[in-house]
């Protein structure tokens, strides 16, 4: 579904991408994994069209997408749900929702799409009216699931989904991206836990240094040797 091919990023002098190659196929939960500054969020922010390449290219269903900006990336069916939730604080739970579905002119779907969301996140349909910015951590990770799925994207990305929340919550934000795998939605998934990230995906691609140095299925990548030492701690 999505085909990475050789691709290079850098902010400035500072170089995140030196040449990174990696698939999603449809319907699988993908993991980066890597420590801090390894490139999984720039390898996200490629994707989306957040940050240019310098070369490299992008194909998303076979479509050469390289290059295309951010709000087309986001039409043609990828979401991305950034580190640290994002949500716009001062606009209501519903004005958030709303805003994952700017590029939707299909008004009635949208609703139906919204009123599932609320079906799944009862705390959200609760707090439809009141700021988002008033929400606990776990709500605003809910709204900020909840709005990236309002684009209704093939592919969505999730940034780091459990940073700073508590545990319990931590699984029931696992348990929902595994539910929108299941259910049809391809994931591509950067998490710092990596033993969480390698036991729910279906493949994963270990980076280090703006490199993939270590790609397979999820249970393989628990078994290796380096991957247990450097990053499962031992
Ligand atoms: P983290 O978990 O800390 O986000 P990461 O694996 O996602 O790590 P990136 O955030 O992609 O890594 O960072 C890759 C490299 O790019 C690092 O050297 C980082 O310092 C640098 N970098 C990231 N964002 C910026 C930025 N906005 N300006 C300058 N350098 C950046």
């Amino acid at each position: 579904m999505l085909e990475i091919r050789d691709m290079v990023c850098a902010y400035g002098q500072i170089s995140a991408l030196k040449g990174i190659s990696l698939s999603v196929k449809a319907g699988q939960l993908v993991a980066l994994i890597g420590a801090n500054g390894a490139g999984k969020s720039t390898t996200l922010r490629a994707i989306s069209g957040l940050v240019p390449s310098r070369s490299g290219s992008l194909h998303f269903d076979g479509e050469d997408i390289t290059g295309i900006g951010a709000q087309r990336v986001l039409t043609k069916g990828i979401a991305h749900c950034p580190e640290g939730r994002r949500v716009f604080p001062h606009m209501t739970v519903a004005e958030n929702l709303d805003m994952g579905a700017y590029l939707r002119s299909d008004t009635s779907e949208v609703a139906v799409d919204r009123d599932r969301i609320y079906g799944e996140f009862p705390r959200l349909a609760e707090r439809r009216k009141q700021a988002a910015g008033t929400l606990s951590g776990g709500e605003q990770q809910m709204l900020a699931i909840g709005r990236a799925l309002m684009s209704r994207p093939r592919l969505v990305m999730f940034d780091e989904p459990s940073l700073g929340l508590a545990p319990n919550i931590v699984e029931r934000t696992f348990a929902i991206i595994r539910a929108i795998r299941d259910a049809g939605t391809t994931v591509l998934l950067v998490e710092q836990n990596a033993f969480a990230a390698l036991e729910m995906c279906d493949h994963a691609y270990l980076l280090e240094s703006g490199r993939v140095v270590l790609s397979g299925a999820g249970a393989e990548l628990i078994e290796n040797e380096h991957v247990r030492r450097a990053y499962l701690g031992g």
